[in-house]
């Protein structure tokens, strides 16, 4: 098989098992974006996995994102990792979502940069719901303050949340910690603020995507079961 065909057969099998978690928890499929997470593959193969129809990639280090964006810019690229505040003019107004905005100088800092170009950048909060230390991400009870707080950020937009759950976790503890992902989402929606609409539920990578979509994430950021050979 060529590597095409075998990408398409990956991005086949993906979305059958996206259509299944789906209907498993009552949800419509259509609701569910998928994110190819392109940081193990050239710019050739992000074209075909782009032929096969999927129009949304992520990157977590500042250069490759620039990189692949500019040579493929009718795409949607998301930035998915820590970003450096020194980093953040390198990729502003290239971002469809910032996935990983997880301090509050971050935040400050890519507001104080949108001011500079006349830019709005739209990004959501990464959480770490599992409080694994070497992890980043606000911690949940942080949350509402900082959402309250962003409303003087007014360059930038936070549509929602990320997290992420740990590599060696059993689905149960995945399933427990997406659910309460989802809560915070639920409780933060019910604030009303009126500056967020917090319509992205950024969750579930290559081990746990299906787990996630049953729990109500509409991104799922997929790299090793998509590109894998
Ligand atoms: C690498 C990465 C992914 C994709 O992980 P896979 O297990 O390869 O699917 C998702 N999210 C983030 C933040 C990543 O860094």
């Amino acid at each position: 098989m060529t590597f095409m065909e075998i990408l398409k057969q990956n991005y086949r099998k993906i979305s059958q098992n996206i259509i299944n978690a789906a209907f498993r928890s009552g949800r419509n499929p259509a609701d569910i974006r998928l994110l190819a997470v392109s940081k193990t593959v050239d710019i050739e193969t992000v074209a075909q996995a782009y032929q096969l129809g999927i129009k949304d990639f992520g990157e977590n280090r500042a250069q490759q994102f620039v990189e692949k964006q500019q040579s493929l810019p009718e795409a949607r690229w998301h930035f998915i990792g820590h970003l450096q505040t020194n980093k953040i003019k390198d990729v502003l107004g290239k971002t469809f979502l910032i996935h990983s905005l997880d301090r509050w100088r971050l935040a400050e800092e890519i507001n104080k940069a949108g001011q500079a170009m006349d830019q709005i950048t739209e990004v959501l909060l990464q959480v770490n719901i599992s409080g694994e230390e070497q992890k980043y991400g606000l911690a949940p009870e942080l949350v509402q303050s900082f959402l309250a707080d962003s409303e003087e950020l007014k360059m930038i937009k936070i549509k929602g949340f990320m997290t992420m759950a740990p590599l060696d976790a059993a689905p149960e503890e995945v399933r427990s910690i997406f659910k309460e992902m989802r809560a915070i989402r639920q409780s933060m929606l019910k604030q009303d603020f009126k500056h967020c609409d917090l319509e992205y539920l950024s969750m579930g990578m290559s081990q746990d995507y299906e787990i996630a979509v049953e729990e109500g994430a509409n991104i799922i950021r997929i790299g090793s079961s998509l590109f894998n050979a």
